[in-house]
């Protein structure tokens, strides 16, 4: 019988870089310009990690500062997180930090799977934020990174290619799931 395991993945960080926008170019292929922002969506998409199969959700989440970003809902059976910034706003990267921060103080843990994302890549005339520094965060949080433009479809898919490889980091083949 087939049967995938199931993954849940919060899509985290600060208002208007472009998370519904690179959720949306993902699970549909298209680049919608306005989007409520003060609506979370869950979009569920099988993705194929290693020859194997995932049942995925994909959390949009729709916090609008600091305190509302991330609640317990987005704490609890969650198995990986994107944590999203724009590579044109510095405050937008140094909210990383303080989100990541905030998910091990809810989870308790020592490290979480995560994939820290500077969107918008085709802004690079107001790039306040370089690819070196961008790297060195995700280093220090034991992250994946990667910049992507949700505009130009460029590097979307990966992103999600990412947060499997980092979820599923040290469980075994026909390991528990
Ligand atoms: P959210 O609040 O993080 O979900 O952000 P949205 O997805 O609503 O996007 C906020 C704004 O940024 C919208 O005006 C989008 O059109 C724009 N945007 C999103 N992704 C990109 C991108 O890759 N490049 C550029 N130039 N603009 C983007």
């Amino acid at each position: 019988p087939s049967h995938k395991p199931k993954r849940k993945i919060a899509v985290l960080g600060s208002r208007s870089v472009g998370k519904s926008s690179l959720t949306v170019r993902y699970i549909e292929d298209a680049f919608v310009d306005s989007y409520y922002p003060t609506i979370e969506n869950v979009f569920n998409k099988t993705i194929r990690y290693k020859n194997k199969e995932y049942d995925c959700d994909i959390i949009d989440t729709a916090g609008q500062d600091e305190y509302s970003i991330l609640n317990s809902r987005h704490a609890i059976g969650i198995h990986g997180y994107v944590l999203v910034y724009s590579i044109a706003l510095r405050s937008s990267f140094e909210m990383v930090q303080t989100v990541y921060d905030k998910i091990l103080n809810y989870t308790g843990t020592e490290t979480v799977p995560c994939v820290v994302v500077g969107q918008k890549s085709d802004l690079h005339v107001q790039r306040q934020v370089s690819e070196e520094e961008g790297k060195a965060l995700a280093d220090s949080l034991k992250a994946a990174w990667v910049e992507t433009s949700a505009r130009h479809n460029a590097n979307v898919a990966k992103v999600f290619e990412l947060m499997l490889s980092q979820t599923e980091k040290g469980t075994t083949e026909g390991g528990p799931e």
